[in-house]
């Protein structure tokens, strides 16, 4: 009992700290082009509104096609100019670096930021997200001068060389989960290859993005070369993607949005597209797992973490029928950990992005119940009276595959247990989904679960674990979940070209 006291107490300090710092912020929404700060054409903004209250933070300015013209005009400039790729490789690398070292100096600042904006655990951002988003841009500038081009081994009657080259002008479009590490997986090879960007944030999380373009120029990046334009996906995100001034398009968001994008691509310059997608990840528990007790604290982790707000959230849990009521059980136990509470408080869970987000998911819940699954936990809003975005964590048993619970990404803390029998059947049931992102294998049998690895259709597959990660490692999904790959050195394939130089030799 005293001990729950103490960490309350510690809870509400931490909490108050950082309120003390959100009340010292000055919040700027204002764009980012040709490295200043401007207001949209039209002198439009919208609301920055905080799912941790429901208050307004600011005013951000509401790009158009007219603010991502004047955007993609300006890298154009400047990445024809070469102010950036002109640069010695070891010079680059520096920039990069010092602009990495810039979010550890800001992390406080950025990690309130993105805590304030999307609603997730402070200490999430803190351990998380800033830390994340720095590595990836010093391990991007850390590539600069170590990638080499090649030399084909053609007959000797000739040379050809393979040159790896920037696209151009880079069209980033990103969500509002993962908002500054996102941005950082497209910018960071994006830039490193010599690209100018237009990065346009999610419309409920734009804060952090325009302060990474800040110190981006602090470090020394050349103005023009990472431009922001916070907008509207149907106004500045569509303008971008339409753009015949874009080479390629980044993106990082729902499986609708990576379809339009890809019909806007058709209908103006067939720019290039890398689509990041949704995810529905099946994590497959056999029998012969003997550790269900971390199986169990792995499956809880995995789906509430974020609130359930990731692409690769094992949020369909497969359980072979024999062990599946123990296996319940050790889950259930783990479920009061991620009761929600304060983001700038000492909780695991803080607030889902925003009231729209958090009806559609009390959408789904309130279907999976009519449609015949068991709700074992939660399903109901929580912390209603401080005006939040608030959800208990939900846990469905008995959930058919066909169901909607099983087929849909809910995208929030809701995990849907499916029952199999057999190995073959799980193969099946995890297989059976449009989305191909992340899957987890537990089982003793190393045989089986790689057998089992190698049949599942998914870009990633973790056994014995769900959540290992590293930027030496390449992220994308098979099917609906996308194509193309973000992080390791295979994520330069999106941003460079390939061009061969055949030169005759005379013998
Ligand atoms: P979303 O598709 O609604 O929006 C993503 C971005 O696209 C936003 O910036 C939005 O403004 C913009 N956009 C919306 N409509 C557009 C249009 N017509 N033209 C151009 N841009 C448009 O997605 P979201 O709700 O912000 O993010 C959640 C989704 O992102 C989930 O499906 C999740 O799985 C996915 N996601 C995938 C990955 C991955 O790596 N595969 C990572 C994180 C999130």
């Amino acid at each position: 009992m005293k001990r729950v006291k103490l960490e309350n107490d510690m809870s509400s300090k931490q909490q108050m700290k950082w309120q003390d710092l959100a009340a010292s912020l000055r919040l700027d929404g204002r764009m980012w082009i040709a490295g200043e700060k401007t207001v949209a054409r039209r002198e439009e903004t919208f609301d920055c509104i905080s799912p941790i209250d429901g208050k307004v933070l600011c005013q951000v300015a509401r790009g158009r096609a007219e603010d991502v013209d004047l955007a993609v005009s300006v890298a154009r400039s400047v990445f024809e100019k070469k102010r950036w790729a002109g640069q010695p490789p070891s010079a680059r690398k520096k920039v990069m670096q010092r602009w990495s070292e810039l979010l550890l100096e800001h992390r406080d600042e950025l990690a309130l930021l993105e805590t304030l904006d999307m609603g997730k655990p402070i200490n999430n951002s803190l351990v998380f997200d800033v830390p994340g988003a720095a590595h990836c841009l010093a391990w991007y500038g850390e590539a600069i001068d170590k990638m080499y081009d090649e030399i084909a081994p053609t007959a000797k009657s000739a040379l050809a060389m393979i040159r790896r080259e920037p696209v151009g002008v880079v069209g980033a479009i990103v969500p509002w989960n993962y908002p500054m590490m996102l941005s950082a997986w497209k910018l960071g090879p994006a830039i490193a290859a010599g690209n100018s960007v237009v990065l346009k944030p999610s419309e409920r999380s734009p804060l952090t993005a325009l302060r990474l373009a800040e110190l981006a120029a602090l470090a020394g990046i050349p103005a023009g070369v990472l431009n922001i334009v916070p907008g509207y996906g149907t106004e500045a995100g569509e303008a971008l993607a339409m753009h015949p001034g874009v080479d390629a398009i980044a993106f990082t968001g729902s499986t609708v949005t990576g379809r339009r994008i890809i019909e806007c691509s058709s209908k103006s310059n067939l720019k290039r597209v890398h689509n990041e997608l949704g995810g529905k990840s099946a994590n497959i528990v056999f029998a012969d797992c003997s550790d269900l007790d971390r199986a169990a604290k792995v499956a809880a982790y995995s789906i509430f973490f974020n609130q359930g707000e990731s692409c690769n959230a094992p949020s369909r849990l497969l359980l072979e029928e024999d062990i599946a009521d123990l296996f319940i059980e050790k889950l259930l136990k783990e479920v009061p950990k991620y009761a929600p509470g304060h983001p700038l408080g000492n909780t695991a869970m803080g607030a889902l992005v925003d009231e729209r987000h958090l009806e559609m998911v009390l959408g789904y819940i309130e279907r999976g119940i009519s449609a015949g699954a068991t709700c074992l936990t939660g399903g109901r809003r929580a912390l209603e009276e401080t005006g939040g975005c608030y959800l208990e964590p939900t846990i469905f048993d008995r959930v058919d595959n066909s169901m909607e619970l099983a087929q849909k990404e809910i995208f929030g803390p809701v995990l849907s247990i499916i029952r199999f029998k057999g190995e073959e059947q799980a193969v099946q049931v995890a297989n059976h989904s449009s989305y191909g992102l992340h899957a987890g294998v537990w089982s003793d049998d190393l045989n089986k679960a790689l057998r089992v690895a190698g049949k599942l259709q998914a870009g990633t597959i973790h056994v014995n674990s769900y959540n290992d990660d590293d930027m030496t490692v390449p992220f994308g999904g098979y099917k609906q979940s996308g194509n193309g790959r973000d992080k390791s050195l295979h994520a330069f394939d999106n941003y460079t070209e390939l061009k061969t130089i055949w030169v005759g030799l005379k013998q």
